[in-house]
């Protein structure tokens, strides 16, 4: 699968039978809304890419009937509490298609009637259309923004269909000063591309600068797929000395048929993400943001999943 293009990918209504559904990341369970399938941002690491979606980067389907079916599985929980809802685990809901069909802004209006607390993750600046929705809900959301490099040269090539790191942080600066809670997600923070000391360095001196309070980050993992891109990343980028690197830390010989997400070994994942730490506790701002779920699900609600309903759970 390609993740550059110089066509824009197409995008066609859908309608989709459900929308809520349960997830789980290592040990964190929640809920997730996905408005969109498919990803105009095209970013070579993107994790929801797999072999039965093979137009992933290229045929962006808006669901436009999500709103609807938000409102009426909301209707059915009405007298239990519900978990925070991730806005959006497989997609970007404030990509481009997002300015054509509203699908996120009209399920966040469902959201914030039924006081349901949600946080959205995104690259983008379309979200700062609705700011004022989200500024007079702030008690009860929060937004992580994806950020993997400062540098417009690595970002061209890895995240092609996303705006300026300079720009996304514009609107960061918006929603910070509008009193909205704001995490950034250095993630994935890519082996020999954008792990150096000074890179994740320049990353969080920018959000220090911008009085971001909580960072979070995590070191890629691979899947076939994904290596396949990773490969002619670094190829692209002059590097591909660091193949064998790769090999080293992730333990595999090339070619790479994993389909399950491998990690980067022990000793070099720590040592990047505890220099991450470190960084981050020198200016006295929290990694992850585990607390500001806490902050939200507290807010209003308690969380009321079920061990039976864990095991229910989709796996995103
Ligand atoms: S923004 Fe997220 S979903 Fe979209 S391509 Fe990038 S990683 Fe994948």
């Amino acid at each position: 699968m390609l993740w550059h293009s110089n066509k824009a990918p197409t995008i066609e209504r859908k309608y989709s039978k459900s929308i809520l559904r349960y997830f789980r990341v290592g040990s964190h369970v929640g809920m997730t809304i996905n408005p969109y399938q498919g990803c105009h941002h095209r970013c070579g690491y993107c994790y929801a890419t797999y072999k039965w979606s093979p137009d992933f980067y290229d045929k962006i389907y808006g669901k436009i009937n999500a709103p609807e079916i938000l409102e009426s599985e909301l209707n059915k929980w009405k007298n239990s509490s519900m978990l925070p809802v991730m806005i959006s685990s497989a997609t970007d809901a404030y990509q481009y298609a997002e300015a054509k069909y509203g699908i996120t802004r009209k399920c966040i209006k469902v959201l914030q009637q039924y006081q349901i607390p949600f946080y959205v993750f995104t690259k983008s600046c379309l979200i700062e259309r609705d700011l004022n929705l989200f500024r007079n809900y702030n008690s009860n959301c929060f937004i992580v923004w994806s950020i993997t490099t400062i540098d417009e040269n690595i970002k061209r090539i890895i995240e092609p269909g996303t705006p300026p790191t300079q720009r996304v942080f514009e609107t960061i600066k918006k929603f910070v000063d509008s009193g909205i809670n704001c995490c950034v997600n250095i993630d994935p923070i890519i082996p020999f591309v954008t792990d150096s000391e000074s890179h994740i360095r320049s990353i969080v001196d920018t959000c220090h600068k911008l009085d971001i309070r909580y960072i979070s980050g995590s070191i890629l993992r691979l899947r076939s797929d994904i290596w396949i891109r990773i490969r002619d990343i670094l190829q692209l980028l002059g590097r591909s000395s660091s193949i064998e690197e790769y090999e080293r830390i992730f333990g595999f010989q090339d070619p790479f048929a994993n389909d399950n997400n491998l990690s980067a070994d022990t000793i070099y994942s720590e040592k990047v993400i505890n220099f991450l730490k470190d960084e981050l506790s020198r200016r006295k701002i929290v990694f992850g943001f585990n607390k500001l779920i806490e902050c939200i699900t507290n807010t209003k609600l308690e969380y009321a999943i079920s061990t039976k309903q864990c095991r229910m759970s989709e796996f995103v």
